[in-house]
């Protein structure tokens, strides 16, 4: 094959250079002119779709203490104090090390009475990683209320669009 003359290495080196520069405006100009896909957060926040792993929704009035729950999480960071087991536990303590949870969900599935669900909410941001173990019990002296009017727990939980 011929050798390439230093002329013609010269504009084949120019012509690549305009090329790829022209390749890329034309994706940054298809790009332009479509809907941006990013938020503005915290002014806007994202629609949370069905089935979203967040912050836990804890019914502390249904719990009773049995610990399946903490058994099954493979991270070991729910922690459960309680006077007695059973239907007449009194619950202390339901610490979840938000820390630690990876949102994976096995905590829910082995529950017998339903008092544990994935909920939407998933602003954890805090100064402090203490801050981010959360006790269920301790929130649920501030008497939130679900719509059926059993004490949940839900932090920050965004309204269902
Ligand atoms: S979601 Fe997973 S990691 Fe978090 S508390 Fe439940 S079982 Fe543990
Ligand atoms: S499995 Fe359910 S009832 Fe048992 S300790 Fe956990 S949240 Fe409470």
């Amino acid at each position: 094959m011929a050798e390439l003359t230093p002329v013609r290495e010269y504009f084949g080196t120019v012509w690549n250079a305009v090329k790829t520069t022209l390749v890329g405006m034309a994706v940054t100009g298809r790009y332009l002119l479509s809907k941006p896909v990013t938020l503005q957060y915290p002014d806007e926040k994202p629609e949370i779709p069905d089935g979203y792993r967040g912050i836990h929704v804890y019914e502390v009035d249904r719990c009773i203490a049995c610990d399946q729950c903490a058994i099954a999480c493979p991270v070991d960071c729910i922690t459960i104090e309680s006077i007695g087991k059973g239907k007449n536990a009194i619950l202390t303590r339901y610490e979840i090390d938000y820390n630690r949870c990876m949102f994976c969900g096995l905590c829910i599935e082995p529950c017998p009475t339903d008092c544990i669900h994935m909920g939407r909410s998933y602003d954890l941001t805090r100064f402090r990683s203490e801050d981010c173990s959360i006790d269920f019990v301790e929130l649920s002296k501030t008497g939130q209320q679900s719509p059926t009017g059993e004490r949940v727990i839900w932090l920050n939980e965004p309204t269902k669009k």
